[in-house]
């Protein structure tokens, strides 16, 4: 089935997926497409937006493999989602995250439908990754779905991704008292009351924390409102934090700091989100590493992304849950592309993976 990889990509590229529903017909298109090659598929809906599951292999006493892709892209520039061919790579929005990874994932379970399985595998599309997960991957989950080991096919480079930063976004309001501009000493100027805070935040502990994964967290100023007028001290200012923290912080902690070192201000959380642990030595890990390495000829990392994908709704069930995908660049950029030959290793990558996952299995029956 070699041969359906690129085309199938290009496909889903030219569907355009960065509204519901071009998203929705997407979903369709790939139920149909996994439908015609005998696979069981069901098509979920949650809040306007479809997520497809379909299932190859059947086993009840073997493992539960989850392949996790999103179909939803950010969006582009209209030539963005015209897929071009150059120097063995495929140009277009979403090739590198992650619609190559799709194709493959779709393929490889065809494929192992046909053939005999002791382990289960089962396809999630989801639609909307990229805008936070809940109603795809989060959703799923929520309804149940779980497995022994997850896959989500973000562009990695065939490096494998066990950790991943928590998310912790916040929003500051910081109140002060107006006056005229002329007569300041009689106000209390809330933008500098901000500015305080924020260098007061700048300076806690929990941010020049490292791991064996991260340098660092993540800390940015990202938005900020203040003010009404030249001639007039500010009563009010409002600004924003993206705060990506270790896996081994504690966001409570890191609330309660910020909470102590601002004055005149109120801290709402925005969004939280939860860091991805996977344990580097999960057999599953292990596997993924040394059947990619034999395939590359090359040395595959275990790495910590600083952004968060859809591992995390496993994470939170204690679900060993990896990123990994094939070779690329510029995703959520101009001309993304996919490296064509790494997205056939990436696709025979998956396929050694789970057949070596159901050899192993078979053994493990026989000694039983
Ligand atoms: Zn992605």
């Amino acid at each position: 089935m070699k041969d359906f990889l690129v085309p199938l990509a290009i496909d889903l590229i030219r569907m355009k997926n960065t509204s519901p529903e071009a998203i929705n017909t997407s979903a369709e298109f790939c139920a149909n497409w996994l439908g015609q090659q005998g696979l069981s598929i069901k098509v979920l809906e949650n809040q306007g937006l479809k997520s497809v599951v379909a299932v190859g292999g059947q086993s009840d006493s073997g493992e539960t493999l989850i392949l996790n892709g999103h179909l939803d892209v950010v969006p582009g520039d209209p030539l963005d989602f015209v897929p071009r061919i150059e120097d063995g790579k495929l140009f277009g929005r979403g090739s590198y995250d992650m619609l190559g990874a799709v194709a493959a994932m779709m393929i490889v379970t065809a494929e192992i439908a046909k053939q005999p399985s002791a382990c289960k595998v089962v396809l999630q599309l989801v639609p909307d990754e990229e805008t936070g997960g809940q109603c795809g991957t989060g959703f799923l989950v929520e309804q149940g779905a779980r497995g022994d080991f997850v896959i989500c096919g973000e562009p990695t480079n065939l490096h494998i991704a066990v950790q991943a930063k928590g998310v912790l976004q916040l929003q500051i309001e910081v109140s002060g008292i107006a006056a005229h501009g002329s007569r300041p000493w009689l106000g209390k100027n809330a933008i500098t009351r901000a500015l305080e805070n924020y260098q007061n935040i700048q300076s806690l502990d929990f941010l020049h924390a490292s791991s064996k994964f991260f340098q660092r967290p993540s800390f940015n100023l990202a938005k900020i409102e203040g003010g009404k007028a030249i001639n007039q001290v500010p009563d009010h200012c409002s600004f924003h934090l993206d705060i990506r923290y270790l896996p081994n912080q504690d966001p409570e902690q890191i609330l309660a700091d910020i909470k102590n070192v601002v004055s005149d201000a109120t801290v709402t959380v925005v969004q939280q989100g939860d860091p991805v642990q996977t344990d580097e030595n999960d057999r599953h890990v292990s596997l993924l590493q040394k059947t990619t390495s034999e395939l590359t000829g090359k040395p595959i990392k275990l790495f910590g992304q600083d952004g968060s994908a859809d591992t995390r709704f496993y994470a939170k069930h204690a679900i060993p849950a990896v990123e990994f995908g094939p070779v690329g660049a510029n995703h959520h950029g101009p001309d993304e592309h996919v490296n064509i030959e790494s997205l056939y290793t990436y696709q025979q990558i998956l396929k050694n993976f789970i057949t070596k996952q159901n050899e192993r299995m078979i053994l493990h029956e026989i000694k039983k």
